[in-house]
C-alpha cells in the first residue's frame, strides 16, 4: 500500500513539466509533424528535464516517484496536443521500463534503466506482426536455443519508438507447439548485428511519432537477454496490459481537455450573425456535452489511478478506461472540430491535428473491441 500522493507537490511538478515543454518541445513541434520524426537529442533533452521513467525507483537511476508524477508527463504532453511525443514517451516510460522493473533481473536493470532515465537508451516493446494483432498468440517470431545464445528470427511492425530504439522487447515463440506457454520476451539490443528497422511508417495523423518494422535474421543474442523466465512471455504481457491501457486512457482524457481548451477559447472570439459562436445555443449545448462526457472520464480514470497506485486495479476496470476514455476523445475531438468549422479542416488550426491524433487511440494498446470483449467476459464469461 502506498501513501497517498501530495496534489501541491503534483502540481508544482506539473508546472515544471509544462514550462520545460513550452521552451523544449512547442518551438520546434510543427517542424517535427513536417519532417515525420522527432530528433534523436530530444530523448537526452527529456532526460535531462527528468521527464523520463519517473517512478524508476532510485537503486536504478530514477527518483522513484509515484506513478502519477509519470500520468503527469503524459497528460501534459497530450494536452499540449503533442500527440505522438505522448505515444512515443509513454511506450518508453509507462510500459518498457516497468517490465524491467517488475521482471527484470538485477544486472537487466541496472544495466538499462539508468540509461533508459537519461534519455541515453530510448525503448520499445514488440509484439504486433504483420499476421498477428490483436491475436498475439498467433505470432511467428522465434526465438530457439543454441548453446548459450537464442537465434531469433523474425518481423514486427507497427512498432513504436522502432526508429530511435536502443533496446526493444521482443515477444517471440521459443515452443512453437505451447501456444500461450510457448511466448518468452526478449531485452533485444539493436546495435546487435542480425537486427534492422523498415521506414518510419506513414499515418494520418500523431505524424512526428515514430512507428516502424523490424526485422531479425539469425540475430544471436544472449540469454541473458531473456526476461523472466521462458515461456512466461504471456503472462507478463497480460499483468503489464492493464498499466498501458490505463495509461492511454489518461493520455486521452488529458487530450480531450485540450481540444476543449482550444475550442471553448475560439467559440468565444469567433463572430456570426453579430454575435459570439458561443451565444448560439448549439454550441453552448455542445460545450456542455463534451465538458460532461470529459469529466465523468476524467474521474473514472483518476480512480483507476488510485487503483493502479494500491495494486487494486485489475484488467476488465483498465479495459473500460482505456475504452471509455479513447471513445470520448475521439467524440470531443469530432465535436470541437465541428464548432471551428472550415477552419477546423485546415492543418493551419490545431484542432484538425487534435482530430487526427485522437484516431489511433482506439486502435493500439488493444482496439475498442477487444477491450468490449474483456470487459464482457468479466461480466458474462466466456461465449
Ligand atoms: C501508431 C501505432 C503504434 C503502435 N505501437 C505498437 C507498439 O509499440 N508495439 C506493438 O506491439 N504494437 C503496436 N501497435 C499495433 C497495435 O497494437 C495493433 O494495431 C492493434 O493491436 C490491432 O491489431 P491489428 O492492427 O493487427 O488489427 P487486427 O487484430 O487485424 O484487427 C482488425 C479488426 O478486428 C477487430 N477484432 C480483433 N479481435 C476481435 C474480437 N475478438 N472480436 C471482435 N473484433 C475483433 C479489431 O478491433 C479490428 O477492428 C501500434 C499500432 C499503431 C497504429
Amino acid at each position: 500500500m502506498t501513501s497517498p500522493v501530495d496534489q501541491e507537490e503534483l502540481a508544482l511538478f506539473r508546472d515544471s513539466v509544462i514550462k520545460a515543454l513550452e521552451t523544449e518541445v512547442k518551438p520546434h513541434y510543427e517542424a517535427w509533424e513536417k519532417s515525420g520524426l522527432v530528433p534523436r537529442e530530444l530523448w537526452n533533452t527529456l532526460g535531462n528535464a527528468g521527464m523520463l521513467c519517473v517512478d524508476v525507483p532510485e537503486e536504478w537511476g530514477g527518483c522513484g516517484a509515484p506513478f502519477q508524477y509519470s500520468v503527469v508527463v503524459g497528460e501534459e504532453l497530450a494536452r499540449m496536443g503533442f500527440g505522438a511525443l505522448s505515444t512515443n514517451v509513454m511506450v518508453h516510460s509507462d510500459i518498457v521500463a516497468p517490465y524491467l522493473s517488475h521482471m527484470g533481473s538485477e544486472e537487466q536493470r541496472q544495466y538499462w534503466l539508468p540509461k533508459m532515465v537519461s534519455g541515453e537508451a530510448v525503448g520499445a516493446i514488440a509484439m504486433t506482426e504483420p499476421g498477428a494483432g490483436s491475436d498475439l498468440q498467433a505470432i511467428r517470431t522465434s526465438a530457439v536455443k543454441d548453446g548459450d545464445d537464442y537465434i531469433l528470427n523474425g518481423s514486427k511492425t507497427f512498432i513504436t519508438n522502432g526508429q530511435h530504439a536502443d533496446m526493444v522487447i521482443v515477444a517471440a515463440k521459443t515452443n512453437p507447439t505451447a501456444g500461450a506457454r510457448g511466448i518468452s520476451l526478449f531485452l533485444v539490443d539493436t546495435s546487435l548485428p542480425g537486427y534492422s528497422k523498415g521506414r518510419n511508417l506513414d499515418k494520418i495523423g500523431q505524424h512526428a511519432g515514430d512507428t516502424s518494422e523490424l526485422f531479425f535474421s539469425d540475430m544471436r543474442i544472449p540469454s541473458s537477454a531473456l526476461l523472466g523466465g521462458e515461456g512466461q512471455g504471456f503472462m507478463y504481457l497480460m499483468n503489464e496490459l492493464p498499466r498501458e491501457r490505463l495509461v492511454i486512457g489518461a493520455l486521452g482524457v488529458a487530450a480531450a481537455r485540450g481540444a476543449l481548451d482550444l475550442t471553448i477559447a475560439y467559440a468565444q472570439e469567433r463572430e456570426l450573425f453579430g454575435q459570439k459562436l458561443a451565444q448560439l445555443q448549439n454550441t453552448r449545448f455542445e460545450i456542455a456535452r463534451m465538458e460532461t462526457d470529459y469529466r465523468v472520464n476524467q474521474a473514472f480514470v483518476n480512480q483507476c489511478i488510485a487503483e493502479y497506485e494500491r495494486g487494486e486495479l485489475d484488467a476488465p476496470t483498465a479495459s473500460m478506461a482505456k475504452y471509455s476514455a479513447t471513445e470520448m476523445q475521439c467524440r470531443v475531438a469530432d465535436g470541437c472540430l465541428q464548432l471551428f468549422g472550415g477552419y477546423g479542416y485546415t492543418t493551419e488550426y490545431p484542432i484538425s491535428r487534435a482530430f487526427m491524433d485522437a484516431r489511433v487511440q482506439r486502435i493500439y494498446g488493444g482496439t475498442s473491441e477487444v477491450m468490449k470483449e474483456i470487459i464482457a467476459r468479466s461480466v458474462l464469461g466466456r461465449g
